[in-house]
């Protein structure tokens, strides 16, 4: 079966300086997450940061960009992460295939499980409204974040919600059932370095993303590395 994730996009609510988008789906992953995870009692607990640990093929030339992630999972009422971290890895390796033409390569730093109700935050979010509050919560001055979510409710939402270089407080936000969509999370991870969408479904900014829209050009790598330079400086390593 063909996954299709559909597209929605926010025009008149945002400054003009900052855009937020988002891209809307149907179709999960189909995966189940059974590693549990021990539960604490304020919220985010056991963080770890991991060292970089890339693959053949991911490392580092003269002109590659290396970005630090902060990757949060939330657990649900068991105590499972959305993706734990040994599939986030495997997530961002995936990640790391796709943004290789442009010679960026991302690793996860710090692997955050959250216990979303100790935050005063909803497991699944059922209001665009809660997004900002969710990117507060988590959101870092040295590390992109992502944060998997449990699945959401809102009629309107889409999949994930990202903001662009501008717009604060910023992060990548995704429910459960795209966390291990690799090129879902290289898109998102894509609008957080200033891409927008294109219209070429194979490109990787198309907004349907299927499985085979993988391609990101030359100009689109020169936005991504101008962005790791421009905007997000700190997250180099
Ligand atoms: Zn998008």
């Amino acid at each position: 079966m063909t996954k299709q994730i559909n597209f929605l996009m926010t025009t008149s609510l945002l400054l003009a300086a900052s855009m937020t988008t988002a891209c809307q789906g149907s179709g999960g992953s189909g995966d189940s997450r059974i590693v549990g995870a021990a539960i604490g009692t304020d919220g985010v607990h056991g963080t770890s940061t991991p060292t970089p640990d890339f693959i053949e093929g991911e490392a580092a030339g003269p002109n590659t960009i290396t970005l630090a992630l902060r990757y949060v999972s939330y657990l649900n009422s068991a105590g499972t992460p959305v993706i734990d971290e040994a599939t986030s890895q495997k997530i961002v390796r995936r990640v790391n295939e796709l943004y290789a033409p442009c010679d960026v390569r991302f690793f996860i730093e710090e692997y955050v499980p959250a216990i979303p109700g100790d935050l005063g935050l909803a497991y699944g979010m059922s209001s665009m409204s809660e997004l900002d509050p969710i990117r507060s919560q988590f959101e870092s001055q040295d590390r992109l974040v992502v944060i998997n979510t449990g699945n959401w409710s809102a009629p309107e939402s889409a999949n994930a919600w990202t903001t662009m270089p501008g717009y604060s407080p910023s992060g990548a936000v995704l429910e459960a059932q795209v966390a291990t969509n690799g090129e879902i999370v290289a898109h998102e991870i894509g609008h957080y370095l200033n891409l927008d969408h294109v219209s070429t479904a194979t490109n990787l900014l198309s907004p349907i993303v299927y499985k085979t829209s993988t391609v990101l050009t030359a100009r689109q790598c020169e936005i991504v590395r101008q962005s790791a330079v421009d905007s997000w400086s700190a997250m180099r390593r």
